[in-house]
């Protein structure tokens, strides 16, 4: 993790005092407590939001995984606590148990300077009980997940008439985890006087939208880090024809079987002639492309967001939104028609600080655009040797993943508890082997281990959901 954080550090050289904690105005017991921690200066994130948050505006904020949001909103409800009144005065929602648990760890630490300051954790998943008796015991801080809390705050047990701060963590998970209305409803539960904080990986329009009904004249800090050479490994292949074109993606795919990887073609037929050569390979491919329906194409995303299948082959402009993170993998099927689509498609891969892999294939027309790239990305291209045709003979592979489609969505009040729950139960499947789950009107989808798919097939066909049997499927 700190090997991360290096690149920020180097790069603020001069500026070095705008990066240090001392420059903010801090309680002297927070401040010192960093250095016991071992954060000597402000990540990026941090040196930009908060001085904004200790202001006391409503922030967006947009920075990678790993980038050190937790500090930021952390230090800035800490400084506004006033650990004398004992009562809630900021709650934290995340998407999930354990990052609320993961959150509510780093708020502890953060704390030790300050006295006696009480962190109350509240996650579905968790007995209900014991959560009450806490509750009464009184927080200073609720960090936990929309269902769990908006429960407390219906059936009165969480009182939020002193709440000062709200902060929505990982914003874009929670929405796509379908906890759009639950958010609202809690909301409408805090006082309107409140600070509000929105910290996201990413920044969709749902984001846009749910900033304007929850704070309060927002501001928006967009943390952009440039994908450096070594994040991401691009290599150019130079290819013959077609045929050879087709054949040198499948080495590529079989020989570094990446989990997500996305193949970039120009046009849609080359999308379809793609796929229908990879599955010749037993590799696990669906084709995106503008003429697809909206159905088809839903699907197509929460497959390949849910690990459930490996490989999409796209058009840039269908693999527009898509918003995957940790794709391994980006191929240009033929050579962008620009240097910055080019650019668009490779900064794809290589997100969060993980290792990304670019491969690019040639042929002898498009050695203009080659130079160009050269020229746009300041690179030296040098042709690679593609992985041995040997490969080709290697069994292709299976995602870890699962998907299966349930026949009841948002209109029949579906919230992805629920689903978890069902596949959870006595007789079902372990809690870890439950991937994604997504949430349409009508239906939803949940990715499962591949290994437990019957098991979650059955459990869910004997079991109910919301009191009434659902039908399941899984895909293909
Ligand atoms: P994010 O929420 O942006 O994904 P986290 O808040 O989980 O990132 O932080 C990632 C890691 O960086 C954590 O292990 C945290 O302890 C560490 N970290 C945060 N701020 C600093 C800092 N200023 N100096 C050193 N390490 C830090
Ligand atoms: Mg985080």
């Amino acid at each position: 993790m700190i090997a991360l954080l290096q690149p920020a550090r180097l790069y603020i050289g001069n500026i070095l005092n705008h990066y240090d904690f001392a420059s903010l105005s801090l309680k002297s017991g927070l401040r010192n407590n960093l250095s016991s921690l071992g954060y000597e200066h402000m990540t990026a994130v941090q040196a930009q939001a908060l001085p904004r948050i200790l202001d006391g505006v409503d922030l967006i904020a947009q920075a990678k995984t790993g980038s050190g949001k937790t500090v930021a909103f952390g230090l800035g409800l800490l400084q506004k606590l006033d650990v004398k009144r004992f009562a809630v005065q900021s709650v934290v929602l995340c998407p999930t148990r354990e990052l609320a648990d993961q959150v509510a760890r780093e708020l502890r630490k953060l704390a030790r300077g300050v006295h006696n300051v009480k962190v109350l954790t509240l996650c579905g998943g968790m007995p209900f009980g014991p959560q009450i008796g806490s509750l009464e015991h009184g927080a200073h801080i609720v960090v936990g997940t929309p269902g769990r809390v908006e429960e407390h705050l219906r059936k009165g047990n969480l009182k939020l008439e002193n709440l000062s701060m709200l902060v929505l963590d990982e914003a874009d998970r929670m929405l796509e985890m379908g906890f759009q209305a639950t958010l609202d409803a809690i909301v409408e539960k805090m006082p309107k006087q409140r600070q509000t904080l929105l910290f996201s990986a990413t920044y969709p329009d749902e984001i846009r939208a749910i900033s304007k009904r929850v704070m309060n004249k927002p501001e928006l800090l967009q943390i952009k880090e440039q994908h450096s050479a070594s994040t991401i490994a691009q290599s150019f292949f130079h290819v013959k024809d077609n045929t050879e074109r087709a054949e040198a993606v499948a080495r590529l795919l079989l020989e570094h079987r990446p989990d997500s990887a996305v193949v970039f073609c120009n046009t849609r037929r080359d999308t379809e002639e793609v796929a229908a050569g990879l599955r010749d390979y037993n590799l696990n491919v669906v084709a995106l492309h503008g003429e697809l329906d909206q159905r088809a194409r839903d699907q197509a995303l929460v497959c390949f967001a849910n690990k459930s299948i490996s490989i999409l082959v796209a058009t840039d402009v269908a693999a527009r939104g898509l918003d995957i993170e940790e794709l391994d993998m980006v191929i240009n099927y033929h050579i962008a028609r620009d240097a910055e689509v080019h650019t668009h498609r490779i900064g794809r891969t290589g997100r969060a600080g993980a290792k990304g892999m670019a491969c690019s294939l040639f042929g002898d027309r498009e050695t203009q655009k080659i130079e160009r790239l050269a020229e746009y990305g300041q690179l030296q291209i040098r042709p690679a040797e593609l992985p041995s045709p040997a490969v080709l003979s290697a069994p292709g592979y299976k995602p870890a993943m699962a998907c299966i489609q349930l026949d009841s969505g948002k209109k029949q009040k579906i919230r992805p508890g629920d689903i978890l729950g069902a596949l959870t139960r006595d007789d079902g499947v372990a809690g870890k082997d439950v991937g994604k789950i997504h949430i349409f009107d009508n239906c939803a989808y949940v990715a499962v281990r591949r290994n437990v798919a019957d098991q979650a097939l059955r459990t869910l066909t004997a079991g109910k959901l919301k009191g009434r049997s659902v039908r399941v499927r899984k895909i293909r």
